[in-house]
């Protein structure tokens, strides 16, 4: 936490404190570009994993931009191929961390990576969950919010499929202070 105290039992305080703390919410939020990774960052070659990767470069000019800007940069990504048996987590996780190593080489880090391994037809049992993460849910971002403060009225989500990439953010701005 900052390294504010309002004591809110004394009558003075707590009327400061009635302006103090949502102005002081709002300027530590900041908007964050979520974005999804098959097909937006990478190419999107079916159940992508693995180290070999090839990057969108539109991506890479919209993240520097966004980076620059002071967005947050949160990699949102199903993985339902986890569940499905189709690659393990150690192969998303040396896909993630060679996007992760070229951003870096292009000065953009990522705040945030946040993924879903559960999917309601999984062959691994463990796995087979109707999840709130899984996009078009909006658990992820709600995960993410808890890690990082995020001013989601601001906020965009960039990705390649309309059905599950276009979360409504002004409705989770409505329910997260
Ligand atoms: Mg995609």
């Amino acid at each position: 936490m900052g390294g504010m105290f309002i004591d809110i039992g004394i009558p003075e305080d707590y009327k400061t404190a009635q302006h103090s703390i949502p102005e002081w919410i709002k300027k530590e939020k900041k908007p964050a570009l979520f974005i999804d990774k098959d097909g937006t960052i990478i190419e999107d070659t079916g159940y992508t994993h693995g180290p070999k990767i090839t990057i969108i470069k539109e991506t890479t000019e919209v993240l520097k931009k966004y980076s620059q800007k002071g967005y947050h940069i949160i990699m949102i990504t199903n993985q339902a191929g986890i569940a499905k048996n189709k690659f393990t987590i150690q192969d998303m996780t040396d896909n993630i961390d060679s996007i992760v190593n070229y951003y870096k080489k292009e000065g953009v880090i990522f705040d945030d990576i946040e993924y879903c391994l559960y999917h309601p037809q999984a062959e691994i049992k463990e796995y087979k969950y109707i999840s709130l993460l899984r996009k078009p849910e909006p658990g992820m971002l709600l995960k993410a919010s808890e890690k990082i403060k995020i001013d989601f009225a601001s906020s965009i989500f960039f990705g390649d499929n309309k059905k599950i990439d276009n979360i409504n953010l002004p409705y989770l701005k409505s329910i997260i202070r």
